[in-house]
């Protein structure tokens, strides 16, 4: 039964997940890198939270409560009593890798780990683990609190009661599962992020300009944000590891990352969660940047 739910990573995916368990009733325990990141994590929840009292879905009573069920520390030994470990790190296979590490030692031998990598092996990833019978795939979509979906990924070694646990919890937090297989990106970014990388090959070869392929995206396809914005949305650097990933585990050109997104990328244009990317997040507006 799963009652502890630990969260490695808070940025926006790990404080939207610890946001939602918080919210379902569950002990939630969060660690990041520094007290500084799970500060900023807590500030982005409380302000969701706050949100959500003034659109009326919640009371301020509920708020005291929700924040009060959840803990931070930057130790690995708080998940030692977590029945379930959601992972929601940098995306980046040797960061996930050494948490792994830190993480297995510590924990209850019956505990779950889920990754909520957007694209990377969860059969790699879990025969990484002590446990890959207990390693699962639980991919939420951003942001958390609002997105319906969650991909559950069963790697080779994934056994039946892990895959029942987490489906039935994706149920009781709201959200709907719907069970991928564990291929590069696995449905929805093997799907949408070409379609954003695409978006960036049609700015980069100046087929339109940041607007107007947002703007044609949105009108013409009835999108309800443009690619590019989209783009800054997930952040750059998640977007760029997702086709990387791509790239090499299906081995074929057409997942080739645009150069124009490898440079945002290394100028450390990250998109909304940095300030600056296709649009410049600095003013009232977004301003492009092309
Ligand atoms: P983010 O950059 O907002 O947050 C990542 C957090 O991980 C940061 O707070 C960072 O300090 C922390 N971190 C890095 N190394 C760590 C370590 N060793 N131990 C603990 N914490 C560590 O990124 P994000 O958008 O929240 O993405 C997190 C994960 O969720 C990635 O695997 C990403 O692919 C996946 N994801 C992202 C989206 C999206 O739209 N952004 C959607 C679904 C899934």
């Amino acid at each position: 039964m799963i009652e502890k739910i630990g969260v490695i990573g808070a940025g926006q995916m790990g404080s939207g997940i610890a946001q939602i368990c918080a919210l379902g009733g569950y002990d939630v325990y969060i660690s990041d890198v520094s007290q500084d990141a799970l500060d900023k994590g807590l500030k982005a929840i409380r302000k969701n939270l706050d949100r959500m009292v003034n659109k009326k879905k919640i009371s301020a009573e509920d708020v005291k409560e929700t924040m009060a069920q959840i803990q931070t520390s930057t130790d690995y030994a708080f998940f030692s009593d977590c029945d379930l470990v959601v992972e929601a790190a940098s995306e980046v296979e040797p960061v996930k890798r050494a948490i792994f590490d830190a993480l297995c030692p510590v924990l209850k031998p019956e505990a779950i780990i889920a990754s909520n990598t957007s694209s990377i092996s969860i059969t790699r990833l879990a025969a990484h683990t002590d446990r890959p019978g207990k390693f699962i795939g639980m991919h939420f979509m951003n942001p958390v609190p609002v997105m319906k979906l969650v991909e559950v990924i069963r790697g080779i070694a994934t056994d039946a009661n892990t895959f029942q646990q987490i489906t039935d919890l994706s149920l009781k937090l709201g959200k709907s599962p719907v069970s991928a297989e564990d291929f590069p990106a696995f449905i929805v970014n093997r799907i949408l992020l070409p379609a954003i990388n695409e978006a960036v090959y049609t700015l980069y070869e100046g087929v339109g300009s940041v607007l107007s392929i947002d703007t044609a995206m949105k009108l013409g396809a009835n999108h309800p944000m443009g690619p590019l914005e989209l783009a800054d949305f997930i952040g750059l650097d998640t977007c760029l590891a997702i086709m990387n990933v791509l790239h090499e585990g299906l081995a074929d050109t057409k997942y080739r990352p645009c150069p124009l997104l490898v440079k945002y990328v290394e100028a450390g244009w990250y998109g909304r969660k940095t300030g600056k990317g296709f649009y410049d997040y600095s003013g009232d507006i977004p301003v492009p940047t092309r």
